[in-house]
């Protein structure tokens, strides 16, 4: 075959672990973690005959609210089937999912890419099913142990077309996921814990020079698993694209479908098995679940969807003039950009209660919004981040509350105090919580600024 380069199509199917208070289809706690093995299951969660499943509400609204928030259709009803496999984890044979009417369907991202061949790029999404998380096996000594802990954790998982032509773009578009999640305030989204797992789907496509596919060639996609950091993503699918490659410069393209592990040690992907077939699962209607009406929770999540990730950036910048940097710094986590807000406001309303200031609180805010955003940038968006994550401690574990970093900048702002001091204050802030006004008094830290008093001293 003749074609003038290899074009990575790459397609990624996530899993998201939902922060429900209890399992998909059983009153049992959905805490697991730190809890001891085999502690949290029911007879349901391992389909003792029997039982019956009862669908977790709370799991269905999660479910609506992020397909409204990735752009999907909602279908309701909802259908459930199962899955069929057999495997250690799944005692009852089949995993209750979803096959050809998913919660959620046909939605889209848009994700801007600072570096690459395109500067932004759409990313379709399939499809978002509800699903129940499988037990863990756990390989100690030569044996395999089984945690049923984690059987019937609701999970929704998220495939997106195959639209993604770097690894730099999938792994951009999953950091913007999990932003997405953490606003949505469905799941905590920690790949490293588990609560976001991604496996991805890669092939070579043959196209000529104007970049249009080359008429006809069969070229099977490589699943790989097994990925649990978004690096690990992104060096998975860099191997994977140039092991690819090489078999095509030798004449030998992949020519079966493959799964394929990440090796994070050895850095290199492992041949797994040849893919099943959809149809190996005997995907059949869940006969204990009935069609699922969703359409009370579609009128209640759309008429109170959060502000999403992406305008919150854009709000950031344009109310309080932070760069563009700045404003993804800020927003990064909810609970920063929270934290960012409340300081700003009580800056605000303190110029506004400043006698010298003939202002109302939103002349305030056009007047200052410069300045205060200069200073916030500075102090939350690099100071205070950079001594968070030295001490390996984030916003919602700090000793800072807002009021009393409000309080420092508004120091900072009447200059009161040197930088560099404020920098010792804002240390001992974080040390125990301490106010501004408690540290530098005492640290004995109060530079003068008055003149009449610095006259007085002087004479
Ligand atoms: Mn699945």
């Amino acid at each position: 075959m003749t074609y003038h380069h290899l074009e990575p199509i790459i397609g990624l199917e996530i899993h998201v672990q939902l922060k429900t208070a209890t399992k998909l289809f059983s009153s049992v706690d959905n805490h697991a973690e730190g809890a001891a093995s085999n502690t949290l299951i029911s007879a349901i969660d391992v389909g003792h005959p029997g039982t019956l499943p009862s669908l977790n509400r709370e799991a269905l609204r999660f479910a609506v609210r992020i397909g409204l928030a990735l752009g999907c259709r909602i279908n309701s009803p909802t259908y459930f089937d199962r899955k069929h496999y057999i495997y250690p984890d799944l005692p009852k044979g089949y995993q209750i999912s979803q096959f050809d009417v998913p919660v959620a369907e046909d939605g889209v991202i848009t994700i801007q890419i600072p570096e690459g061949p395109r500067t932004k790029a759409i990313i379709h999404i399939e499809r978002a099913h509800l699903e129940e998380d499988a037990a863990k096996n756990v390989h100690r000594d030569g044996k395999t142990l089984v945690d049923f802990n984690r059987a019937g954790t609701p999970l929704v998982e998220i495939v997106t077309r195959p639209d993604f032509r770097t690894p730099n773009e999938a792994k951009i578009f999953l950091l913007e996921l999990r932003r997405i999640l953490r606003y949505l305030a469905v799941s905590d989204a920690d790949m490293e814990k588990g609560h976001l797992r991604c496996d991805a789907n890669v092939s070579l496509r043959p196209v000529d020079a104007n970049g249009l596919p080359v008429a006809d060639p069969y070229y099977p996609k490589t699943e790989v698993k097994n990925m649990n950091s978004f690096k690990a993503v992104e060096r998975a699918l860099l191997f994977e694209i140039d092991r690819q490659g090489t078999l095509w410069q030798q004449g030998n393209p992949p020519m079966v479908t493959t799964t394929r592990g990440w090796d994070a040690v050895g850095n290199k992907t492992d041949l797994q098995r040849t893919k099943e077939e959809a149809a190996d699962y005997r995907f059949m209607r869940e006969p204990d679940i009935p069609p699922t009406d969703l359409s009370t929770y579609i009128q209640e999540e759309t008429g109170s969807r959060p502000e999403l990730p992406q305008q919150r950036r854009e709000r950031f910048q344009s109310e309080y003039t932070f760069s563009e940097q700045a404003a993804a710094t800020l927003t990064d986590d909810p609970a920063l950009a929270d934290f960012t807000e409340r300081v700003i406001s009580e800056l605000f309303a303190w110029l506004a209660a400043n006698p010298d200031i003939d202002a109302d609180e939103n002349t305030v805010a056009d007047r200052y919004r410069q300045p205060i955003g200069k200073l916030v940038a500075t102090w939350i968006g690099t100071k205070l981040l950079g001594a968070l994550t030295e001490r390996s401690e984030d916003i919602r574990t700090t000793h800072v509350t807002p009021e009393n970093m409000a309080e420092l900048l508004n120091i900072i702002y009447q200059k009161t105090i040197t930088a560099q001091q404020a920098t010792h204050v804002l240390e001992a802030m974080l040390d125990d919580g301490a106010s501004p006004a408690q540290v530098i008094e005492s640290l004995g830290l109060t530079t003068i600024s008055d003149t009449d008093a610095l006259g007085a001293i002087i004479d």
